[in-house]
């Protein structure tokens, strides 16, 4: 009868009574090894003496199923491995497919054929039995004894190792979870130590329970230290109560977590935000036991949040806020005036003649200029109160609380004193003026964007009201204040349609009171926007080219009218005709002046050209060559609005000049402004030191002209001897003093 060959799962043997208290006291036996191991491995190994002691076999081997990556380890062996110290084997070789739950019996592992029908399967070195490991039908791994087997000895060896299964295999099962249980508290451990971002377990009363090293480096305190705080000491205070009132929650279980922006106070007391992100962990039985914080330094991103957020909302130049911001704050301001019954007053500035110092010294010039001014306008008001910069010259000061008007006049005069104060730029001193409009808020604007243009038209009336002054709005103020747009669109046919015209203001001897000159100024009665103020046409002249035509037109006539009051027999008297900028760099203007004066008959002579300072200021070559070719034409010059801009005594003397005209805005507060009464006084002692003939402009009270007597201003011009009349007044005016 041949051998039967392996493997086999074996039958169970009977037991006779005495068999079975001999296995209960092996199970017994095995149990205790088990209790007493060390380790897995240590268990594993004394189990495996004990059965092959028991059923007098030579050696056993546990192998280990591994699932990542697939394959068997060695777990422990019985004799132990010769100490050679090569390692525990680790294949990767499946575990046998046709191990099942029962012990199987290898008879000749060579001749069986299900063995060798897998050939990358596991198989069996030698004769011997196989025990499988299973836990809830799960292979965990097997015990292959090796040892002289018949099948009958089979049978009851079979018992024995079915007896022991359960036992090895709790015993792995618990062993390899406690392994897992291991493995998984050592990852937790070196991800809690490595992690980038701030772990922290957190108790009930805020105390920190944990903190890895990431969080101890961001808040720069040691674990020790950091475990002896609460949150609360290590939290800004002003974000306090929003994480108290999300823990809250937290606790009530509203939530199961939260998350947060935040800032953290370092050991040093300085803040670093942080992303926080809170979660409750609970045992078991649903219990909260701490809360898990994650902790992320944020601060790099939020610096450069507000860096754009600032960009967004500031002015780059000069720091204040700009108009976005301005708006916001504006409605904040009248909100809380509301609130409290009281008024804001919006006061828009714009600097005069702003444009030309940009233009002529260049823009770093007008940028420094621009930062200085932000400077002394942040200096004149509270901190309550709002500075902006809109764009370009103008700023926009908002006064909170405001009593009464005296208090926002008293404001504004300030503004303008500390706007005409010189600034030092490239080394020389530079003045601007300013001209401020005003709007009391809610009294003269239903709302916050009215409120400001109110203000603008009101800074306008200023301009026109010559500049360097302020002006309150009231409606009946800005009622003629026509858009720029509709200026453009109608200035364009201003020429064609006859709709502009001349007045003629006279100049007089300060000492004799005769007319020495007339001034020739520019009208435009608009069919559409009615009469338009030169300051608000004449800008727009010349920034679209307009001032071409326009001031040719004003010339010919001008001498056309000179021409006619000649004929007519009257005294001749100096003629004045305003110059632009834009004209000065018109190749043609030097042939225009000598045609409108030979084509009418004019003396050069009895003509002056009025320049304002800023125009000559660039004292470019060309404009040093034009204004020398007028002069050969044996035409005068003058210099208009003198004060408000900006040259110097050296700068005149190199001019071929005649004429001063000191700016009305110094004459108008004379006598009562000490500062002006200096400035008129010394631009008249300078003058006569050129040779110059002063004549004062805007001259509306006796004592005006008194003053400017007293200080030797040659003339003056000036609502206190004529306004600006149409040309037979002027005649009238000049054949009836001459007569006296
Ligand atoms: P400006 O050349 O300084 O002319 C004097 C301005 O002061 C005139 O304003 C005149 O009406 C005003 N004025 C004269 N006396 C008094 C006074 O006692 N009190 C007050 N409050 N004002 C007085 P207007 O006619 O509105 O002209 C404003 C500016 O427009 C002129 O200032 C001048 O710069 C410019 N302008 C006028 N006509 C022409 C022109 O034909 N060509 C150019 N390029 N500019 C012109
Ligand atoms: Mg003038
Ligand atoms: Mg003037």
């Amino acid at each position: 009868m041949s051998r039967p060959a392996g493997p086999k799962s074996v039958r169970r043997a009977r037991r006779p009574a005495d068999a079975q208290a001999l296995q209960l006291n092996f199970e017994r036996r095995l149990i205790q090894l088990f209790l007493a191991a060390n380790d897995c491995t240590g268990g594993m190994r004394d189990a495996i003496r004990a059965i092959c002691a028991e059923l007098h076999w030579s050696c056993g081997v546990c192998w280990r199923v591994e699932e990542s990556p697939a394959g068997l380890s060695e777990l422990a062996r019985w004799p132990d491995r010769v100490p050679d110290g090569s390692p525990a084997a680790v294949i990767t070789a499946p575990p046998p497919p046709w191990l099942g739950d029962e012990p199987v019996w290898i008879g000749d592992p060579g001749a069986d054929e299900s063995t060798s029908r897998e050939p990358d399967a596991w198989r069996p070195a030698g004769p011997g039995m196989i025990l499988p490991i299973r836990s809830d039908s799960r292979l965990l791994g097997f015990i292959a004894f090796e040892g002289p087997v018949t099948q009958k000895s089979a049978a009851v060896a079979a018992n024995t190792l079915r007896a022991a299964g359960p036992i090895v295999s709790l015993h792995l099962h618990h062993a390899l979870g406690a392994e897992q249980l291991r493995d998984s508290v050592r990852r937790l451990a070196s991800t809690l130590t490595l992690a980038a971002v701030g772990i922290a377990h957190v108790d009930d009363s805020g105390r920190f329970l944990y903190a890895n090293p990431r969080l101890c480096q961001m808040l720069e305190y040691s674990e020790a230290e950091l475990l002896q705080l609460n949150v609360k000491q290590v939290s800004h205070p002003d974000d306090i109560d929003i994480t108290d009132g999300m823990r809250d929650r937290l606790r009530r279980g509203d939530i199961d977590s939260f998350k947060m922006e935040k800032r953290y106070l370092r050991k040093d007391g300085s803040a670093i935000w942080v992303a926080l992100t809170v979660a409750v962990r609970r045992d078991n039985a649903g219990r909260r036991m701490y809360d898990v914080s994650i902790v992320e330094d944020i601060s790099a991103r939020k610096i450069a949040e507000d860096q754009v957020q600032y960009l967004a909302t500031h002015d780059g130049l000069t720091g204040l806020p700009n108009r976005a911001m301005f708006v916001q704050l504006l409605a904040l301001a009248t909100e809380s005036a509301k609130r409290r019954g009281s008024k804001v007053a919006v006061l828009f500035i714009d600097l005069d003649r702003f444009k030309i110092i940009n233009d002529s010294l260049g823009h770093d010039a007008g940028d420094a200029l621009l930062r200085e001014m932000a400077v002394r306008f942040r200096a004149c008001v509270r901190s309550s109160d709002i500075v902006a910069r809109l764009g370009g010259d103008e700023f926009v000061v908002v006064l909170q609380d405001v009593s009464d008007q005296a208090q926002v006049s008293t404001l504004a005069h300030h503004i303008l004193s500390v706007a005409m104060r010189p600034v030092e730029i490239n080394r020389q001193d530079c003045r601007v003026t300013a001209s401020i409009g005003i709007c009391l808020h809610p009294e003269a604007a239903q709302d916050d964007q009215t409120a400001l243009k109110n203000a603008d038209l009101a800074m306008y009336a200023a301009k026109e009201a010559g500049k360097n002054s302020y002006q309150f709005y009231s409606s009946s103020l800005c009622a003629h204040s026509a858009g720029r747009l509709a200026i453009e669109t109608h200035l364009r046919q201003a020429l064609e349609r006859n709709e502009l015209s001349l007045q003629y203001q006279a100049q007089v001897n300060i000492e004799t009171g005769s007319i020495t000159g007339v001034e020739a100024l520019l009208r435009w009665d608009s069919v559409e926007l009615g009469s338009v103020a030169p300051l608000q046409f004449i800008p727009v002249a010349e920034e679209t080219g307009l001032i071409i035509p326009i001031g040719r037109w004003v010339l010919r006539t001008a001498c056309a009218q000179s021409a006619r009051w000649l004929r007519e027999g009257l005294r001749p008297v100096r003629l004045c005709v305003n110059l632009s900028m834009r004209q000065l760099q018109d190749d043609r203007l030097v042939a225009d002046i000598a045609g409108a004066l030979s084509d009418h008959g004019v003396p050069p002579n009895l003509l002056e050209l009025e320049l304002t300072e800023s125009m000559i200021m660039h004292n470019t070559e060309r404009a040093m060559r034009m204004l020398s070719d007028i002069k050969r034409l044996g035409v005068r010059l003058a210099i208009d609005d003198f004060g408000t801009g900006y040259s110097s005594l050296a700068q005149l003397k190199r001019l071929p000049i005649d004429t001063l005209k000191v700016d009305r805005s110094f004459i108008r507060e004379i006598p009562r402004e000490a500062e002006d009464r200096a400035i008129t006084q010394a631009i008249i002692a300078m003058g006569k030191t050129l040779s110059l003939t002063i004549v004062a402009e805007g001259v509306e009270t006796p004592q005006q002209k008194a003053f400017l007597r007293e200080h030797a201003c040659d003339e003056m011009q000036g609502f206190y001897f004529s306004t600006p009349v149409p040309p037979d007044e002027f005649a009238a005016l000049l054949r009836r003093t001459s007569a006296t």
